[in-house]
């Protein structure tokens, strides 16, 4: 990490300081390391390829490529059979144009790369005409040039998700599904259990497992979906990682997802992820890390803080468990 306040560094016995791409700071990392691993995805993959031919990465690199980049992603989880949104890869304004002509309903355009909690996505219109698209594309791009998906707005009746974890011998093993509410497209609070249908749970903890095993993964990844009020599931994202909506596991299962991960990527035996209660998680993001004080007195709630520094509108400053029984 280039910063040397990261929370991660607060609980590291070693850090090394350099960009995610200094070849001096990675070469020193793989040097010491028996296992690399990575909890965010927007690292360069050219310094990530490095480290996985220089040393054991887990997850791959190939997990890594695909999460970054959304064309990528969305043609990667069709090509497995599992359903999304309709969805067009668009380069310039006209691509936009013939998408949107052919979706015939309001749609979402993001940038294929490096967009997260909602940043790099505008919505269009499915009467907008050309200038109204010029003008978000221009907004997006601040005048660069773009790669960027346009995605049919799914009518859902809830976002879920499930984290699995996958170790080396091909081993599978999924957490309960969760349903999140977003705020501001941020993800607000993970309530579990989902309250769906089971028959719709368990459909989509096997795509989730779909999804790890044709990426030949090793360790803990989440994929959100979509519930539609047609009942279907579509998927929306692949996270490479422990899960913001997979927190709740810290409190309520007998091994949570970060534990999983580490007994993962180290060659052990999965841990037992059976949840003991029923739980609700909520995040703190930006001043409402003030609220901890209050927290602290609710015996009922496990509170975790991050150590970030500044607080800022729209950061994930920590998160509590609300455990219900
Ligand atoms: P994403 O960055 O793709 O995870 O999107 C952030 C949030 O925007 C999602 O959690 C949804 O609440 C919303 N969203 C993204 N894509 C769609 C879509 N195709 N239809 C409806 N809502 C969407």
């Amino acid at each position: 990490s280039p910063d040397v306040n990261a929370p991660a560094v607060q609980v590291s016995h070693r850090h090394i300081q350099g960009e995610y791409d200094n070849r001096r700071a990675l070469s020193e990392l793989t040097e010491r390391a028996d296992v690399v691993t990575y909890e965010l995805e927007q690292i360069p993959l050219e310094g990530m390829q490095w480290v996985a031919e220089n040393a054991y990465l887990a997850p791959n690199i190939h997990a890594l490529d695909v999460s970054q980049d959304r064309v990528k992603e969305k043609a990667f989880l069709n090509s497995n059979g599992v359903p999304t949104t309709a969805w067009k890869e668009c380069r310039n304004v006209a691509d936009v144009e013939t998408a949107l002509s052919e979706f015939a309903c309001d749609s979402i355009l993001k940038v294929a790369f490096g967009g997260y909690d909602g940043k790099g996505q505008a919505k269009i219109l499915r009467d907008a005409g050309a200038s109204d698209i010029a003008e978000i594309w221009d907004r997006l791009s601040h005048g660069q040039e773009m790669v960027t998906i346009l995605e049919a707005t799914v009518d859902f009746d809830c976002e879920i998700s499930v984290v699995v974890a996958r170790d080396k011998a091909g081993n599978v093993v999924p957490y309960d599904p969760v349903r999140n509410h977003h705020e501001n497209h941020i993800l607000a609070t993970t309530i579990v259990p989902a309250g769906i249908d089971p028959a719709i749970g368990e459909k989509a903890q096997t795509l989730a497992k779909t999804v790890a095993s044709a990426l030949e993964y090793v360790g803990v990844m989440c994929l959100e979906m979509f519930v539609t009020t047609d009942g279907e599931l579509l998927a929306n994202e692949i996270a490479p990682r422990p899960h913001n909506s997979g927190h709740w596991t810290l409190d309520a299962c007998f091994t949570d997802q970060f534990e999983q991960h580490i007994r993962a990527i180290a060659g052990w035996n999965l841990g037992n992820g059976e949840r003991h209660c029923d739980v609700i998680m909520e995040n703190l993001i930006g001043d409402e890390i003030n609220k901890t004080n209050d927290l602290i007195a609710d015996g009922s709630v496990s509170l975790h803080l991050y150590g970030k520094v500044d607080i800022k509108p729209g950061r994930k400053m920590g998160h509590f468990n609300r455990i219900i029984k």
